[in-house]
């Protein structure tokens, strides 16, 4: 019933608005069971300083019990007509019990003098309202955007260009921590590392099939003599070319390899939301060329390392979803027997390696299915985190063999492997989900000292320091002249895990007070006690 309180909504609010402003017209209404929306225009500027105007209009419309009718699919009240809308049962203003507006933004182009959008929602009960508004509060406290720019990881700026992210050193040391960490990982299954160009010509994205079906997500080409180039969208076609240098043979496969790939994408600027959702970014990607042999005992292979990865990040894999073709074939390569197999061989892969899945169709890449390994929000969002997607066709398209054992050339199958997709989407995950409480290895700074009096506790600060800093942490020593209250809650704005205090007792006792982070009280202890501490986190 969702929906239906929210069209309701929608209707009352677009009967206020009329009564309040002038010229008021509706371009487009839509409502579903998370919200609803109105894009409208007027003569008059709107802000959200106008709220409780319009919500007292709103009530009264209520209690002026409005009659609702329908006609098809359009319904109509007080003169106005709507559409996108669904209700039920409900056909006059007064059944709205509970309302709220949540946001109102300007619209481009409209038509109107001023153009906005309102979202808002319409609830059966206080109690309905007040758990509505309570997640909408937990959504701001978890907004990455708001938490990276506390804490200093990413910028944008209108003239670097629109949704093209600038990492700032606390961001860009989070990236290189997991990099190389996920490096490490890599070359320890025997993967190895490649670097190719952000730009590719046309013809290879033509090849590749990657021009035809995501035209309206690459930026145009750039023609320069008689090439046309491309910012590459994704870095598939350039390591099949990596595979391509060499003649193979049976005995090398399989063959592994990984690249931090910067691409990029267009998306409209409507559609950019921080860094979750960019026009630049870097992807952690990898591509497997395999014998269909070594499919299952690779799948095994690559499903230890996302639990690898997904532990070191304190994360659990929630679910794991089988991503197939739909109904709808044009969306993807036609060749009904390959789909057949290699949707039949995941789905055996999966329930050998014991794992519970859900199939879902229409979710396949172009190419082949995939596996998702999906990670639960503490707002209850499944996110994609891992994906192992297998591809019969590129392999294909760039006429890419190796000699087997009868030295007879055939085509390798081709898996492509995103272990965390983007770092930019990771990274904006990540913010979300700790509120940038992050991983103590994460953090750039993980200690910060500061003596109470550098004329007496400085140089045990600075022991301290020292030893700490051979125990491998990263340690940041103030001796500023700021108040020791106000640099607490400088470090406890920052999220630095330890704090420690130097006095008089602490150069006497040879000890240390440590604060943790979120923690209000501090803690006497020895320094060898404290680096057994952090060893715990
Ligand atoms: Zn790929």
């Amino acid at each position: 019933m969702k929906k239906e309180n929210n069209s309701l909504t929608l209707i009352i609010l677009s009967l206020a608005l009329n009564k309040i402003y002038s010229n008021f017209k509706i371009y487009e209404s839509n409502s579903s069971d998370e919200n609803f929306y109105i894009n409208f225009g007027c003569d008059e500027q709107v802000s959200f300083n106008d709220f409780k105007k319009i919500e007292k209009e709103m009530s009264k419309i209520i209690s002026g019990a409005y009659k609702i009718e329908k006609q098809g699919k359009t319904y109509i009240c007080n003169n106005i007509k709507f559409n996108g809308i669904d209700l039920d049962k409900k056909n006059n203003t007064k059944e709205l019990k509970f309302f709220t507006l949540t946001s109102i933004g300007g619209v481009d182009n409209l038509g109107s003098k001023n153009n906005y959008r309102i979202y808002g929602n319409g609830f059966d009960s206080q109690n309905e309202k007040e758990e509505f508004l309570k997640y909408q509060e937990e959504l701001r406290s978890r907004d990455h955007r708001k938490i990276g720019q506390e804490l200093k990881i990413f910028t944008f700026d209108d003239l670097a260009g629109q949704g093209l992210p600038i990492l700032l050193p606390n961001g860009s040391y989070i990236k290189e921590k997991i990099s190389s960490y996920l490096k490490s990982l890599f070359f320890k299954n025997d993967f190895e590392m490649v670097n190719t160009p952000v730009l590719g010509s046309k013809k290879l994205y033509i090849t590749s099939g990657h021009w035809d079906l995501y035209k309206e997500n690459n930026f145009p080409p750039i023609k320069i003599d008689n090439e046309e180039f491309m910012l590459r969208p994704m870095t598939c076609p350039h390591h099949i070319l990596v595979y391509k240098s060499s003649n193979r043979t049976y005995k090398e496969l399989p063959i592994k390899y990984f690249e931090d790939a910067k691409l990029h994408r267009y998306e409209s600027s409507g559609g950019l939301i921080g860094l979750e959702r960019v026009r630049a970014m870097e992807l952690f990607d990898t591509h497997i060329f395999l014998k269909k042999d070594q499919i299952k005992e690779t799948i095994a292979q690559l499903s230890t390392m996302i639990k690898e990865v997904f532990s070191k990040l304190n994360m659990k894999i929630d679910r794991i979803d089988l991503s197939l073709r739909s109904k709808e074939k044009d969306k993807f390569f036609d060749d009904d027997s390959m789909w057949e197999e290699s949707q039949t061989m995941l789905r055996e892969i999966l329930k050998e390696l014991k794992y519970d899945f859900y199939e879902i169709e229409g979710e396949a890449a172009f190419y082949g299915p995939k596996i998702d390994f999906q990670y639960k929000t503490i707002l209850g969002k499944y996110i994609t985190i891992s994906t192992i997607q297998l591809d019969f066709l590129l392999p294909k398209r760039f006429e890419i063999t190796y000699k087997d054992q009868n030295n007879e050339e055939q085509t390798p199958v081709l898996i492509h492997f995103g272990i965390i997709g983007t770092y930019e989407r990771f990274i904006s995950a990540l913010l979300s989900q700790t509120k940038g409480n992050l991983p103590f290895w994460l953090q750039k700074t993980q200690v910060e000292i500061f003596p109470i009096n550098n004329e007496f506790h400085l140089e045990y600060a600075k022991k301290v320091e020292q030893e700490l800093l051979k125990n491998d942490l990263r340690v940041k020593l103030d001796s500023s002249n700021e108040r020791i209250s106000k640099k607490i809650l400088n470090a406890q704005k920052s999220k630095i895990r330890f704090q420690i205090i130097i006095g008089d007792d602490e150069v006497k006792t040879k000890t240390l007070s440590v604060r943790k982070y979120g923690q209000e009280d501090s803690t006497k202890m020895t320094i060898k006690e404290f680096i057994e501490l952090t060893k715990k986190e």
